[in-house]
């Protein structure tokens, strides 16, 4: 299940294709942005979803939605399997009510909490990169996830696992 092209996201999925002979699931734009990049991936293994619209594997019912960052066409994604719902938003620049309402009532809440935004001003980052992850279509700062949460908390969820944070401007603490 990929979310989008970006290097962090892809590296290993080529590899894993061929050698697990495994399917790849990524909407269009992800597929366009990536394919050149992965090598060889056989047809059967190449599936497309639409952001929006649900779909199965096997059991699993999985819902992607659209998140604001700088790729193709960048999605989050709901699954719901056994009553249980989990969802894992990370690379999203900002929040909105439309993805707060998709995650709300998670079981399980995964969502980005990429940075410090002072750590990242402060450190060894050029600006524009500053620019880039601090930006509406950069990435979530320890701050902006809080807010969030405080929205999300109003729900029911059980367990909320902060991620993608950044190495080089976040703790966990912090986080
Ligand atoms: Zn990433
Ligand atoms: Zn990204």
């Amino acid at each position: 299940m990929v979310t989008h092209e970006h290097t962090d996201h892809i590296k290993g999925i080529g590899a894993l294709s061929r050698r697990l002979d495994i399917p790849v699931y990524a909407n269009e734009g992800t597929w366009e942005a990536m394919m050149p990049k992965l090598g060889n991936i056989a047809p059967h293994n190449v599936r497309v979803f639409q952001n929006n619209m649900d779909f199965y594997i096997q059991d699993i019912n999985i819902q992607p939605y659209e998140i604001p960052h700088d790729a193709a066409d960048p999605v989050g994604f709901c699954f719901y399997a056994q009553n249980k719902k989990i969802s894992i938003t990370t690379d999203l620049g900002h929040t909105n009510s439309r993805i707060i309402k998709a995650v709300m009532d998670s079981d399980l809440v995964i969502l980005e909490a990429n940075h410090d935004s002072e750590m990242l001003m402060a450190g060894r980052y050029p600006m524009y990169l500053k620019k880039r992850i601090a930006g509406r279509k950069g990435h979530l700062s320890n701050e902006d996830t809080g807010k969030a949460l405080l929205e999300i908390i109003k729900g029911k969820v059980a367990h909320i696992l902060l991620a993608h944070l950044s190495k080089e401007n976040n703790y966990p603490q912090l986080a």
